[in-house]
């Protein structure tokens, strides 16, 4: 999917990036650094650098509950991180991303969670009805139909 109008340094790259986006929020520059396992910007910490109760760029599941994740922000853990930033931590999770160097595109969700999330969207695909074939409209009630136009109009986050 080509990715119009959107810049780096508005989506996973540092903030003074003005480069088109090429993938997971990166320009093409930004993105081949980061896949050699480098920084994004040189005056950024490195990756596994210490970033408030974590360490930068990435997220660390609980020693002792692995299962959930630790917030780099109040050093608890929990199994849907991405929940709690959004209700406890006021900036929202977007800020928490480019805070702790992590792209957008990371899943703040524990690995359990993350996979049951899969399961439930692939889920809702297979219920899905072809709303393309005017054949298959015709018995379909209503109330489906606009929910299938909802889903498929969805982007995961
Ligand atoms: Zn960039
Ligand atoms: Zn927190």
């Amino acid at each position: 999917m080509p990715a119009v109008g959107r810049v780096c340094g508005q989506e996973a790259g540092p903030a003074s990036c003005t480069a088109d986006v090429l993938a997971r929020g990166l320009c093409r520059s930004h993105y081949r650094r980061l896949a050699r396992g480098g920084t994004l910007d040189p005056d950024e910490p490195a990756i596994g650098s210490p970033a408030g109760h974590g360490r930068w760029g990435i997220i660390d599941p609980d020693p002792v509950d692995p299962g959930r994740l630790i917030c780099h922000i109040c050093g608890r853990s929990y199994v849907a991180l991405g929940v709690h930033i959004g209700m406890v931590h006021d900036d929202g999770v977007r800020a928490y991303r480019l805070a702790h160097g992590l792209p957008m595109s990371a899943s703040l969700a524990a690995p359990q969670l993350a996979a049951r999330l899969a399961e439930a969207a692939q889920d809702a695909v297979d219920r899905l009805v072809d709303v393309r074939r005017s054949d298959h409209l015709a018995d379909v009630p209503q109330d489906i139909i606009a929910r299938g136009r909802r889903l498929t109009r969805r982007t995961p986050d």
